[in-house]
């Protein structure tokens, strides 16, 4: 069973504008798949649908085999990674990657231990003490993984993660985000308008073009072969 299904999936938003066209496409559990394409074209709204804070024009929203087009966000139980990181400044990294389990009243000790697991995959675990302000930007785009891991969620989606940083950074944090993926196994759609991004992450790319899904299929399969 796919972890996502798509089934014709319209946008169109309030003035007649069509964001998204027609576009159908199955996720596979596990899978760590890239949306790709120009700016404007219409990933960030497609993601958006999938989370829930998009209202679909039509078509069906299928996550884990339940239809959720009329489902609220905190009924989807998936974690968005956005690319301001939204961290709270007066909170410590440790609390700022518990914030979730604290909603949830999850006892102390397991937050201590989940929160403490998320550092250590992330490498965060010398600044658990630290506020965010005193963080650098990849530091503190991890620390906003963190809070994604400790949901538990079934997805991970991630819209342009790495715009804010500099080109060194968006390396290093491309390596970070597969070894993550790859350890946990948490089904991955990543949003992104670079094609270096879109080539050397992921299982496999949907490229979108004005709203439409243009082509499916691994790196190899979309850039490589003639
Ligand atoms: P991308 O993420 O690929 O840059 P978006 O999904 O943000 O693209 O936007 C797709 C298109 O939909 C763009 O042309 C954008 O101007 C339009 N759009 C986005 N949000 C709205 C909105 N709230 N109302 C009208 N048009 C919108
Ligand atoms: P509250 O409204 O209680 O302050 P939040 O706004 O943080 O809580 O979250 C409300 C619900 O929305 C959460 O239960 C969660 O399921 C969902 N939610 C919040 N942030 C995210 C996110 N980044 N990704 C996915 N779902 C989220």
């Amino acid at each position: 069973m796919a972890a996502i299904e798509m089934r014709n999936i319209v946008k169109r938003y309030g003035d007649g504008f069509q964001a998204v066209d027609n576009v159908s496409l199955d996720i596979a559990d596990g899978e760590f798949i890239i949306l790709v394409g120009p700016s404007g074209c219409g990933k960030s709204t497609l993601l958006r649908m999938i989370v829930g804070l998009e209202d679909i024009t039509s078509g069906d929203m299928i996550i884990g085999g339940t239809r959720v087009n009329k489902k609220a966000p905190r009924d989807r139980n998936l974690a968005m990674v956005f690319q301001n990181y939204a961290l709270y400044p007066h909170l410590t990294v440790f609390e700022n990657i518990a914030f979730p389990l604290r909603l949830k009243k999850t006892p102390d000790a397991e937050v201590t231990e989940q929160v403490n697991r998320a550092a250590e995959l992330l490498q965060l675990t010398e600044h658990l003490d630290r506020r965010p302000a005193h963080l650098s930007g990849g530091q503190r785009q991890r620390v906003a993984m963190g809070r994604a891991i400790v949901r538990q969620a079934d997805a991970f989606l991630f819209d342009e993660p790495l715009s804010n940083l500099d080109a060194k950074l968006r390396g290093q944090m491309r390596t970070e985000i597969s070894r993550m993926q790859r350890r946990l196994g948490t089904t991955t759609v990543y949003v992104t308008h670079d094609q270096t991004e879109a080539m050397t992450l992921g299982d496999r790319i949907a490229v979108l073009r004005k709203g439409v899904l243009q082509q499916v299929g691994s790196a190899r399969q979309l850039y490589e072969e003639p």
